[in-house]
């Protein structure tokens, strides 16, 4: 696991193991974007953990994560990459019916989530999580 710095975006990359580095990750996300508010960083963390989630639950090995902070708006992006080219499923699937809810969070809570694929066959599934959104409190020093 290796942690780049650059300004934008900020790059965690994963090595490919039998369980999700969520702790890493958390961690990670929270020293990154400790100037956000409690909320807005919150919902990051749940974002980024469902995605990194949803994407070893469906044996996709994801390779990176990186996050987009864009300051007015008070908005970021959480970009999580993986070898698989097969849409994420949102809600219940006939697998089980615990695949796909952690989507319907991220659809909740993001402004806008996608996915994007990769020139080399796998995707790039993001999220982004504004605090301007309605019946969201912007963080301090955002307006
Ligand atoms: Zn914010």
């Amino acid at each position: 696991m290796s942690v780049e710095n650059d300004p934008e975006p900020l790059v965690l990359g994963l090595t490919t193991e039998q369980m999700p580095p969520l702790v890493q990750v958390r961690r990670w996300t929270a020293t990154a974007l400790a100037d956000l508010d409690d909320d807005h960083l919150e919902a990051v963390l749940l974002i980024s953990t469902e995605l990194l989630t949803n994407a070893y639950e469906h044996g996709s090995s994801p390779y990176g994560v990186r996050l987009r902070r864009g300051r007015v708006p008070c908005r970021v992006r959480v970009e999580v990459d993986d070898t698989s080219p097969d849409q994420p499923v949102v809600g219940r699937s006939r697998l089980a019916d615990t695949r796909g809810r952690g989507l319907i969070m991220v659809d909740k809570l993001s402004w806008k989530w996608g996915v994007s694929p990769l020139p080399d066959g796998g995707k790039t599934v993001w999220a982004t999580i504004s605090c301007d959104q309605e019946g969201w409190i912007p963080c301090a020093g955002n307006g």
